[in-house]
C-alpha cells in the first residue's frame, strides 16, 4: 500500500511552526515511515506542485503572490490544515490591518518601497480558501501536529480542542496567577493546547492559541481594566498575536479606540 503524501508549505511567517516538525526528532522518523514527506523546504524537499494527501500550511496571505500560490496548494491537497497563529488568524504582521496605513508603513520600512509589493490588509489562509482543520498556537506544539497526522491517517476526525486554558491550569494543577496575583491573564479566553505553559511558570497568558469557543473577550476585558490596566494596554492583550480573530479583534478594537480618545482628549 503506498504511504499517504504530505508536503509542508510556508507563507508569511518566521518558521517557528515547521519547527515544530522539525523538532519531533523520533517521532518524525516513525511518522516517515507511514508517510511519504513530498515538499518541505526546511527538511531539503522540494516538489512545491505535488498532488498530496495532507497539506500542511505555515504563514500569513500578504502578497498577491501567495494569494494565487495559496489556491493551487488547496486544488493539489485532499487535506489542508493551517498551522499557527499567521495561518489561523494574520499573526504579528497583520497588525498593520488595524490602523488602514499600510502605504505609510512600507515607505516607512522600506528603502525602494516601489519594488515591494504586498496586500493592504493580511488574510489568515482560511478567508481565501477552504480549510479542513486548524492548529492554533504560536508556535503550534509538536504533540498537536503528531495527534493531526495520526486522526488523518487512521480516517477520524482530528479532535479540536476549544477548552480554555483556565481548565488546562486545573488540570495541571497551577495556582491561578489572576487570583493570586492580580495578574492579566487571557486564559479564561483562550483555547488551550499548550497545557497552560505559561501559568505553570507563573507567568500570565498573552493568548497565543487563539480565543477559546464562546471567549468572553468584553467580560475579560472589564476584568482587567478593574486590575488597573489601561485601554491600551488591554487593547494590546487582545490583538498582540491573533488580532484577526474576530472575538479578540472586536474587544480589542473598542479598548484601542477609546485609549487613542482619552490621549486625543
Ligand atoms: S492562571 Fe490564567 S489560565 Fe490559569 S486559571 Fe488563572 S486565569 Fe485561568
Ligand atoms: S499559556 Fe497562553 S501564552 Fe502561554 S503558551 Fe499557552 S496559550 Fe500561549
Amino acid at each position: 500500500m503506498s504511504r499517504p503524501k504530505v508536503a509542508v508549505h510556508k507563507f508569511s511567517s518566521c518558521d517557528g511552526c515547521q519547527l515544530a516538525f522539525l523538532n519531533l526528532g523520533e517521532s518524525l522518523l516513525q511518522l516517515s515511515e507511514q508517510l511519504e514527506i513530498l515538499h518541505f523546504l526546511e527538511a531539503g524537499m522540494s516538489e512545491a506542485d505535488a498532488q498530496v494527501d495532507i497539506a500542511f500550511v505555515e504563514g500569513s496571505l500578504s502578497t498577491p503572490d501567495e494569494l494565487e500560490r495559496i489556491k493551487q496548494v488547496r486544488a493539489n491537497s485532499r487535506f489542508l490544515v493551517s498551522i499557527g497563529a499567521c495561518a489561523t488568524s494574520g499573526g504579528l504582521q497583520a497588525l498593520r490591518n488595524l490602523d488602514g496605513q499600510h502605504d505609510a508603513w512600507r515607505d516607512a520600512i522600506y528603502a525602494r518601497p516601489e519594488f515591494i509589493q504586498t496586500l493592504k490588509d493580511v488574510k489568515p489562509i482560511a478567508s481565501v480558501v477552504d480549510v479542513d482543520l486548524e492548529l492554533w498556537g504560536c508556535p503550534v506544539s509538536s504533540p498537536q501536529i503528531v495527534a493531526a497526522v495520526r486522526s488523518l491517517l487512521f480516517g477520524v476526525a482530528p479532535v479540536d480542542d476549544r477548552d480554555r486554558v483556565c481548565l488546562e491550569c486545573k488540570r495541571q494543577q497551577a495556582v491561578c496567577v489572576m487570583v493570586t496575583e492580580g495578574k492579566p491573564c487571557m486564559g479564561p479566553v483562550t483555547r488551550t493546547g499548550c497545557g497552560a505553559l505559561c501559568p505553570r511558570f507563573g507567568r500570565d497568558c498573552y493568548g497565543c492559541y487563539g480565543p477559546a469557543e464562546t471567549a468572553q473577550s468584553d467580560t475579560l476585558a472589564r476584568r482587567f481594566a478593574g486590575l488597573g490596566l489601561m485601554p491600551d494596554a488591554i487593547a494590546r492583550r487582545f490583538l498582540l498575536i491573533n488580532s484577526q480573530a474576530p472575538s479578540f479583534l472586536q474587544t480589542g478594537r473598542v479598548f484601542w479606540h477609546s485609549g487613542q480618545e482619552a490621549e486625543d482628549d
